[in-house]
């Protein structure tokens, strides 16, 4: 499986870009860096979209790769969500007043994109991959995905805070080769950070000694470009083992 960062940051400023993995470059984690990101002939290669929630950091490209590929593709691009994050997308996004409904255009035939919707908890297929959404803690129904092709597994936490759920799935995977966890605030914002559902160095620690293994590469995203430098010095006076900051454009092979 080859897994590219497009974007990997808790918000948006040059050099920095919301949340978006690409894999086998044809399916894409969240859609937060796609169209700043690709060429449109890499753009028309994408078949599917996981969407982790509906928050907008997470979605933004959804509409505007719809606008782009219209009309040039046989298929729809698929956009797998969770049922209240489709709800969201139709209603608050889709919705014929901030875009337009690029699930009945350019022809309700032959449509730009196809919402289909996971249950939280059961695993799913996607082409040769399968996608295990486990739900996780975020003000907005949000899960945690494990992607697998067969061979191997990487594990994306999503936006969330302190949660149980996904390191039990994640410790249950035998062939889970990476961890990408997100991080979001300083501790000095803990307040903050747990009314948002999201981690500090704090609660990161403490969510990583949930892991049963301790020869995983843990891959940090998320993290809020205004806060960068104080949760680099945090992060750094911690010394996690294995644990390390995703950079935008990173690639690997699992
Ligand atoms: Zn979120
Ligand atoms: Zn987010």
């Amino acid at each position: 499986m080859k897994f590219r960062v497009l974007g990997c940051s808790g918000g948006e400023l040059p050099r920095h870009r919301t949340t978006c993995f690409l894999v086998d470059g044809r399916l894409a984690i969240d859609a937060g860096a796609l169209t700043a990101s690709l060429p449109l002939a890499a753009l028309l290669r994408i078949d599917d979209i996981v969407l982790t929630h509906a928050h907008l950091d997470h979605v933004k490209d959804v509409p505007l790769l719809a606008d782009l590929v219209a009309g040039r593709r046989r298929t729809p691009v698929r956009v797998h969500a969770s049922p209240a994050c489709a709800r969201t997308l139709r209603r608050s996004l889709l919705n014929g007043e901030l875009w337009p409904d690029f699930t009945r255009l350019p022809d309700p035939r032959r449509p730009a994109l196809e919402i289909r919707t996971f249950r939280p908890g059961r695993r799913f297929r996607i082409g040769p991959y399968t996608v295990l959404p486990v739900p996780v803690e975020h003000p907005v129904e949000a899960v945690g995905l494990l992607l697998s092709d067969g061979r191997a597994t990487v594990g994306v936490s999503g936006d969330t805070g302190p949660t149980e759920r996904f390191w039990k799935a994640a410790n249950g995977e035998e062939r889970l080769r990476a961890l990408l966890v997100e991080l979001s605030f300083p501790s000095t914002l803990q307040r903050v950070a747990d009314a948002a559902g999201h981690l500090t160095p704090r609660t990161l620690a403490g969510e990583l000694a949930k892991l049963e293994r301790d020869d995983l590469p843990v891959l940090l995203y998320h993290l809020k470009p205004a806060y960068l430098a104080e949760l680099k010095r945090e992060l750094a006076r911690l010394a996690l083992p294995n644990v390390r900051v995703l950079r935008l454009g990173d690639a690997f092979t699992l």
